[in-house]
């Protein structure tokens, strides 16, 4: 039983507690941290909206010195199934040639979006591209060749919402992923 909170009637279970995700998310910083040289040149790139939630938090959790930037593609908008077809609604201001990116995702389903993003920025000549999703459903994926270097959490194939992540860009300021009762989904 969720308590003390609006949406606490719409939700069905939590499937990832806050504690677990910032705990979690300190153990990527480090990771991500020891992964590069303290003098690359690092652009975490946050894929919008889901995943700015998570890279405010995973940024604070990097001792590296970086700098910001945002893409916005296509999502589901009100349907919880993807269509495949991935749209960029906005592109990066900056230029990353010869640039480390470390693309910030909030969940990788299928794969599709994710590989469309990181086709668009390898012509583009960086001098690496890194991926961290917080989430993966490894089930759902339809790029099975898809790399990423650093992983949250697997889930099940259900629909998730909070920490980032919408149904109808409703409940992204919810601090913990979970899942809506199934009445919720219509
Ligand atoms: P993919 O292209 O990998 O199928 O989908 C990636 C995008 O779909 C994510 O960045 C996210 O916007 C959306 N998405 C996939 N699964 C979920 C989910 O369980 N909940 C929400 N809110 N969005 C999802």
């Amino acid at each position: 039983m969720v308590q003390g909170n609006i949406f606490q009637d719409d939700i069905a279970e939590v499937i990832i507690e806050e504690e677990v995700l910032q705990q979690r998310i300190k153990e990527l910083g480090a990771e991500i941290s020891a992964s590069y040289d303290e003098r690359d040149d690092i652009i975490m790139v946050c894929i919008l909206r889901g995943a700015i939630i998570f890279m405010a938090d995973l940024a604070r959790q990097i001792n590296l010195s970086i700098k910001f930037d945002f893409m916005d593609v296509s999502s589901y908008g009100q349907d919880t199934n993807s269509s495949g077809v991935v749209r960029i609604i906005k592109d990066l201001e900056e230029n990353i040639e010869n640039r480390h990116v470390l693309i910030v995702e909030d969940i990788i389903d299928t794969g599709l979006t994710l590989k469309h993003v990181i086709e668009m920025l390898k012509t583009r000549n960086p001098a690496s591209i890194k991926v961290v999703t917080l989430l993966d459903k490894p089930e759902r994926r339809v790029e099975k060749q898809l790399a990423v270097d650093f992983n949250g959490f697997e889930i099940p194939d259900k629909f998730v919402v909070g920490y980032g992540l919408d149904y109808g860009e409703i409940y992204r300021n919810l601090p913990y992923i979970a899942v809506l009762k199934e009445e919720r989904y219509s």
